[in-house]
């Protein structure tokens, strides 16, 4: 299990998620795990796993979440979205998650 030492969280970052996908924060979500139960991709790769991310999200780890490879593993098919009880569309994260790592230099959009 790996240790999350608080003192590099970026309390922020929950905040700014939720702002670019229109939430007063992703706090509502209370990690219930049927995004996770039913996404198809976690099918494939046992790594990815939207309740994760978002409770990833909750604890500031900006550095960690941006610089991931599971952020772009999303299909955005909605089929969390379809099951969360708190109206939760990871689809829409995702999307934000994958802008904000172009825009904050965390993948090399260069090929
Ligand atoms: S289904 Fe919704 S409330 Fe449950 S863990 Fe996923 S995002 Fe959170
Ligand atoms: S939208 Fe993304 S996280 Fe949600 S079920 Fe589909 S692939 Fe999984």
């Amino acid at each position: 299990m790996k240790t999350v030492f608080l003192e590099n969280a970026d309390p922020s970052f929950k905040h700014e998620v939720a702002s670019k996908i229109g939430l007063e924060e992703i706090k509502p979500c209370y990690t219930c795990g049927s995004c996770t139960g039913v996404c198809p991709v976690r099918e494939i790769i046992e790594d990815f796993d939207p309740r994760r991310l978002i409770h990833m999200i909750v604890l500031g780890m900006r550095k960690e979440v941006l610089s991931s490879d599971l952020i772009w593993f999303c299909c955005f098919c909605n089929s969390c979205y379809s099951v969360c009880p708190q109206g939760i569309k990871f689809s829409r994260i995702a999307r934000e998650l994958q802008r904000m790592a172009l825009d904050e230099g965390f993948v090399n959009d260069k090929f």
